[in-house]
């Protein structure tokens, strides 16, 4: 198949292009490289030292003989991304190419306003290219379980059926993002939903779960493969972030209470899932919603988990209760529905302790690379 991975330079986009490359897809990665200059802007870095683009590729050809074609450019800028629908003819356009940063767009107006630009406009340049230029084109499009919000009943994949004075309908599950960002990926949601109405596009909606990890087997295959990781407060996550605090000595900064759950997987279902909704595609007209995630903690479970690891690894981890930074619910009901990626195949890779002393072995490796500054939230949702 021929797959257009717009955003394949960044954390998920990079073992997936890898991972799709491998399985014998035609894989063309599409990145404009700003994920680089926030690092830039922000004077921070991933863990792990990566390579440039050219050199990754060029290492992937090296190593398996295959070939992934680059282009540097903005799903904003319109003839670019024109252009590279032209030469490649996807079959399958895999959209990770977003700012993700819940804080970074909590930074002030002009971040608020730039992510909001960049993921809606961008997206619906894409709508608009399938519509132009490859109608018959699968997207595949990464949202977030962060769109539901924290609701007080069950959260839907999508869709929940609705009584109401007697009448019922099927309807998109409310939405109650906490962030500009994830206000975006809801707006990203809607255009999507019009355009497979109007225009019969095929969608799928992947609400992604928060990402862990960092390698796969592509990216193992030698230190130039190898993923990025952030650690900082504005672009690293839950668990990873924790692992690199303990690599560091620094306390595991939980977020008030640390009631707050979420939803979770590995990087390497990530990839698995791109490649079931490929491989399964939405039919012409349906904007199809899977929720992408294998299992939820909350964030002092996990901050728990991390602690009992290291402290086997012979660190000494303690857990610090910051005022929390973001407007939330600490204390909520959580419960989410993800059965239709493993109706299609999907088996989980769980958390387990020999999946957190990875990850925290390879902090370890890198840890002098770390900015300790960068650690604390420094973005107030206020
Ligand atoms: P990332 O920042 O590492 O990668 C995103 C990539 O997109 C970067 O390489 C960046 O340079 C590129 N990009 C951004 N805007 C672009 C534009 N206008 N034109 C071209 N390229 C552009 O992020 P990630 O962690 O790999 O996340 C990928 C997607 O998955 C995002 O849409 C994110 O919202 C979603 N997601 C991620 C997580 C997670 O835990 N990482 C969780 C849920 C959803």
């Amino acid at each position: 198949m021929r797959i257009v991975v717009a955003g394949g330079d960044g954390f998920c986009g990079w073992p997936t292009a890898l991972y799709l490359s491998k399985q014998g897809h035609e894989v063309t990665i599409l990145d404009n490289l700003a994920r680089r200059k926030w690092d830039d802007e922000l004077r921070s870095n991933s863990v792990t030292p990566i390579a440039t683009l050219e050199e990754r590729v060029a290492k992937w050809k090296e190593l398996t003989g295959k070939e992934i074609r680059t282009f540097v450019g903005d799903l904003n800028h319109y003839d670019f991304l024109r252009e590279v629908f032209r030469q490649t003819e996807p079959e399958a356009f895999v959209h990770f190419a977003e700012q993700r940063s819940a804080p970074y767009s909590m930074i002030d107006r002009e971040h608020a306003v730039f992510t909001q630009a960049n993921n809606v406009l961008g997206n619906l340049n894409v709508l608009y290219a399938i519509k132009e230029l490859a109608p018959d084109c699968h997207l595949i499009k990464l949202g977030t379980m962060g769109e539901y919000g924290t609701p007080n009943i069950d959260i839907e994949e999508g869709y929940i059926e609705i009584e109401h004075k007697g009448r019922k309908d099927l309807l998109p599950y409310p939405k109650q993002p906490g962030s500009f960002y994830h206000l975006s990926k809801v707006h990203d949601s809607h255009n999507i939903m019009l355009a497979c109405k109007i225009w019969g596009i095929r969608a799928t909606d992947l609400n992604q779960g928060v990402v862990y990890g960092l390698h796969t087997d592509e990216t193992r295959m030698d230190p130039l493969l190898v993923n990025r990781v952030d650690y900082d407060g504005v672009f690293g996550t839950a668990l990873n972030r924790f692992l690199i605090q303990a690599a560091i000595g620094h306390d595991l900064t939980v977020y008030g209470s640390g009631g707050q759950t979420r939803a979770f997987l590995n990087i390497q279902d990530t990839v698995r899932c791109i490649e079931i909704a490929a491989e399964n595609p939405a039919e012409p007209g349906e904007f199809r919603v899977f929720n992408q995630f294998t299992e939820y903690f909350s964030v002092k479970d996990l901050a728990q988990m991390v602690k009992k690891v290291a402290e086997e690894e012979g660190l000494t981890t303690e857990i610090a209760h910051l005022e929390n930074p973001r407007v939330e619910a600490e204390e909520h009901y959580y419960h989410a529905v993800n059965t239709k990626l493993k109706d299609l195949g999907l088996e989980p890779h769980l958390l387990t302790d020999e999946v957190l002393k990875d990850i925290l072995k390879v902090a370890l490796e890198h840890k002098d690379r770390v900015i300790k500054e960068n650690v604390l939230p420094s973005i107030s949702w206020k």
